[in-house]
């Protein structure tokens, strides 16, 4: 198989300012409807440095800069962790009514009373697609929803005098999410090692817990399926074990995509978890765009979620009854919803609703699926992966549970030798036309290529993505410069991603 050099990432677009030509113009101005004024002369006007084009090549100049970019509506997206499935139209449509799109923040709950409804009802789905006791909407990412989840074990543990319990167990193989939500809940997080399957290590597990350590446990932040793609097969243990010693359990459910209608984390007796909607229910995940990171509570959690969150009116606000129990009959002429405050509720997260256009997008997915087809989702998930996983086995081995099949992504250690490494094939996976997957993550996992492929994929995608893999490797036989020169037909190749980051240079200075 030979690069297809059909990427859309060609040469260099010029500038703007090198595209313009004097006098050119792409503006019409409105006639003047009052009558000329000389500007006074102590308000001078300096000639600003503008490029002057007409309309069609400014469009067509931004139009092109959109095509360089690598998007899901482009091409196949498989970046572990991330859930970059294709985003249905219909979503868009939705949250574009403008009932929605217009609504005021400020406007009172008895003018956005359909607002308060579909909140609500976003709320019992999930509640009832994760068997959880609670949830709120407020968070704007999963690392805010994690954040919520371990202020809410905090403030459990302070309400109840136990304000020693500051240690909060991590598997190796999590998310850095995860330790950093803790030190920013100013709490401590402790690692655990994976077992050689990929698991919890239960051993250091019950070490952690054991004697007098287990007065100082906060809990637990667990992610199942892990970064490896691999279910926790020790998952009720483990949260035995954390309970027994006075911890909760907290769940990182931004990878629901393989649970969904399976496996319920509240049934497993996670006490809390946050699904990220801008992964598993269809917004797009990773362009810096907003998201929205749910937060779901058990019965012992669910007083301290933060608000408001949206209920029913004349329901009793308080404990897991405000989250859908039955209260007494609004009187007449109440607004049907209001917004609650949780009875012992950690605060706000966000102002207003949360990122509302979000909450849509994943209500009208829901509904456009139903339960039995979010199931089927998660399934037509996991079997791409597995499919995909097989189809690259033999060059993209998966150093941990490769004789179990992986959940909804696997994470491989490529070796393909000549001093090939996981970045190269990365970027000359570009060459080929698809988004490279997530690389050196989870960090257990030596130079990791992490693949997550999602369930709107064709098998004719999977089969030309597995099918540039294993070139790939046939190139690193016959030469490897070839892949530590990629990408080939970018305007940009190898960046300094980390300087790119901290020192971006957004503005355009004539002669650079
Ligand atoms: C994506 C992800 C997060 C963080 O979600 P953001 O919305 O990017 O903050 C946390 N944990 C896991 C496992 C994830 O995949």
């Amino acid at each position: 198989m030979n690069a297809p050099h059909t990427s859309p990432l060609v040469a260099e677009t010029p500038s703007l300012f090198e595209e313009s030509v004097p006098g050119r113009r792409g503006v019409t101005l409105p006639r003047l409807e009052v009558d000329e004024t000389p500007i006074p002369k102590e308000l001078p006007r300096t000639e600003l440095d503008l490029p002057e084009l007409d309309e069609a090549s400014v469009v067509r100049h931004f139009t092109g800069l959109s095509h360089k970019n690598f998007s899901v509506d482009g091409q196949f997206y498989p970046l572990g962790s991330c859930t970059m499935k294709y985003n249905p139209r219909m979503n868009e449509e939705a949250a574009s009514l403008s009932g929605f799109r217009r609504s005021h923040p400020l406007a009172p709950p008895a003018h956005s009373q359909g607002n308060l409804e579909l909140m609500y009802r976003l709320q019992e789905a999930l509640k009832a697609l994760t068997g959880f006791a609670g949830c709120s909407l407020q968070g704007a990412a999963g690392a805010q929803g994690e954040l919520a989840g371990v202020l809410m074990i905090r403030a459990y543990h302070q309400s109840r005098g136990e304000t020693g319990r500051t240690r909060v167990l991590i598997p190796d193989s999590a998310h850095g999410t995860n330790p950093a939500t803790c030190s920013m809940a100013g709490l401590t997080a402790e690692t655990i090692p994976s077992d050689k399957d990929g698991g919890v290590d239960m051993d250091a597990l019950e070490e952690a817990v054991s004697g007098g350590k287990a007065a100082t446990l906060a809990g637990l932040m667990i992610t199942n399926p892990g970064t490896l793609g691999l279910f926790e097969k020790n998952i009720l243990e483990i949260i035995r074990v954390i309970h027994r010693a006075g911890g909760l359990v907290y769940g990182d459910g931004a990878n629901m995509n393989a649970l969904m209608g399976i496996v319920k984390p509240g049934d497993l007796g996670f006490d809390a978890a946050h699904l990220n909607l801008h992964k598993t229910f269809s917004t797009p995940h990773g362009g810096g765009g907003p998201g929205a990171g749910a937060v779901m509570a058990g019965e012992t959690l669910a007083d301290f979620l933060p608000g408001p969150v949206a209920a029913p009116a004349g329901r009793v606000p308080l404990g897991p009854a405000a989250f859908g129990g039955t209260g007494e009959a609004p009187p007449e002429g109440t607004p049907a919803y209001r917004l609650i405050r949780p009875p012992a509720s950690i605060g706000r997260l966000k102002s207003f609703n949360g990122n509302f256009s979000v909450l849509v997008r994943a209500y009208a997915y829901i509904l456009t699926l139903g339960g039995p087809g979010l199931r089927r989702a998660a399934e037509h998930a996991v079997l791409h992966a597995n499919y995909l996983r097989h189809l690259v086995k033999d060059r993209y081995p998966t150093p941990y549970g490769a004789d179990r099949p992986c959940m909804h992504e696997f994470t491989a250690a490529p070796s393909l030798g000549n001093g090939v490494h996981t970045i190269d094939i990365a970027k000359r996976l570009i060459d080929y036309g698809f988004h490279p997957p997530t690389v050196y993550f989870p960090l257990i996992v030596k130079e990791a290529l992490m693949v997550e492929p999602t369930e709107t994929e064709s098998k004719e995608t999977l089969e030309a993505f597995a099918g540039a893999l294993n070139a790939i490797a046939e190139e690193a036989q016959t030469g490897a410069e070839l892949l530590k020169e990629a990408p080939h037909h970018t305007p940009v190749g190898r960046l300094d991603e980390t300087a790119a980051a901290r020192n971006p240079v957004l503005r355009y200075t004539p002669g650079t």
